[in-house]
């Protein structure tokens, strides 16, 4: 047995990373001295507040190659994809009446196309191929004249999968509908151009790079096309009218910087998960010979690592691991017990999902963990399979 650490170590960053100790230094002053309301234009409190929070703007629209103004802040990627679904949804009925989205999505796009389709819109939802990337002629067979939106993600939380974004962008842009992303696994992480993509509204998380829990933000295009949306949440008036309430300046230079550095070490940080992916699926390959990558071998995130592995269920090898923070699907589903719909729609059958474990790791993720974690990875599945046989 290897040397077991006090606090497992953190292999699921897909759920969440850790903070970036830069990103805490940049927000703590605005808990401290620097409280006022950025809304507040009669005195310095407010200023401060408002040049940190315009500040925090500008970065997070740098990034995806975007106009600040196009940023509005909201409470995360949820928050985003209810506001960039239902907002345009409610923009656009009844003329326009019908999303299309695919079957991989995270369950808050999923959950507002069922309450598109509740509320008089129509829904097709598109199947994905074994690597989880949506049909381009089916998605272009899909589209309607009456079509208001398409969302497809940027990356799969789930298996690492990259839809081809500059593809959609211009399909949807040739058939005269918005696109929209959900980018909270995306942002920061993978090159990401509005323009160039046709990308119309974006969804961002500060929290899956390296940025705080509670704060994220969408992108609404302002012009060409200017995006038609309605907000859902009322009141002063704030982020265009999109998204009333008082904007938290800590959380948003959070964002902010977050966003400042993912954009400056992207190329860096995509090396270093090449390198930690590189190192744990060949060990485990190596010590797991029938040991199965679940999502694209190459055009994927390389910080996941979502594999099954044959005769041994996760949550038993889970219990064998309690040195390893891991997981065996996505954390928004965990805990319901059903197996992950994301490999059931790529293949998986529900016996094979219920033999999988997702592996995530980024910027403070070390090579010795990783080692660590295929040497305990490979005793447990040892350990597991051994019983198997003991217990006919
Ligand atoms: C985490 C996640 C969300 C939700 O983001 P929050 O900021 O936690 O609300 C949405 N979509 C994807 C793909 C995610 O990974």
């Amino acid at each position: 047995m290897s040397a077991v650490p006090r606090k497992p170590i953190y292999l699921d960053y897909q759920a969440t990373t850790p903070l970036d100790p830069r990103v805490f230094a940049a927000m703590r002053p605005f808990l401290e001295e620097h409280f006022g309301n950025p809304h507040s234009a009669e005195h310095a409190y407010g200023w401060i507040a408002h040049e940190a929070v315009e500040e925090a703007r500008r970065h997070v629209a740098t990034v995806i190659a975007a106009r600040p103004e196009a940023i509005i802040f909201t409470s995360g990627a949820t928050e985003s994809n209810n506001l960039a679904i239902r907002g345009v949804f409610a923009a656009a009925m009844p003329q326009r009446d019908h999303l299309v989205t695919v079957a991989t999505e995270h369950k808050c796009v999923l959950e507002n196309a069922r309450w598109i389709a509740r509320h008089g819109g129509r829904v097709t939802i598109l199947p994905v191929d074994r690597q989880g990337l949506v049909d381009l002629d089916r998605l272009c067979a899909a589209i309607d004249d009456r079509t208001a939106l398409v969302s497809v993600m940027a990356v799969n939380n789930e298996i690492g999968t990259i839809q081809p974004l500059a593809e959609i962008g211009a399909l949807c842009r040739e058939r005269g509908v918005y696109f929209h992303t959900d980018a909270a696994q995306g942002f920061g992480k993978i090159p990401i151009d509005v323009d160039e993509m046709g990308i119309d509204l974006l969804s961002i998380s500060a929290h899956k790079v390296y940025g705080p829990k509670g704060v994220g933000a969408l992108y609404v295009r302002t012009s060409a096309p200017r995006v038609r949306i309605a907000p859902l949440i009322l009141g002063g008036g704030q982020e265009r009218g999109l998204r009333s309430g008082t904007l938290a300046p800590h959380q948003c230079v959070g964002l902010g910087e977050a966003a400042r550095i993912a954009g400056a070490e992207m190329v860096q940080d995509a090396e270093q998960a090449h390198h930690l992916f590189c190192r744990l699926w060949q060990g485990l390959q190596d010590a797991v010979p029938d040991i199965r990558l679940n999502g694209p071998a190459t055009k994927r995130w390389w910080g996941n690592c979502n594999v099954t592995i044959p005769g041994v269920r996760a949550e038993d090898l889970m219990a064998r691991l309690p040195d390893l923070a891991i997981s065996s699907g996505a954390a928004c589903g965990s805990g319901s017990g059903e197996p992950s719909y994301v490999l059931q729609a790529i293949g998986r059958t529900r016996h094979e999902a219920e033999q999988t474990l997702r592996i995530g790791f980024g910027r403070f993720t070390t090579t010795e963990e990783i080692d660590h974690a295929v040497t305990r990875i490979a005793e447990a599945v040892a350990a597991a399979r051994a019983n198997i046989r003991m217990v006919p």
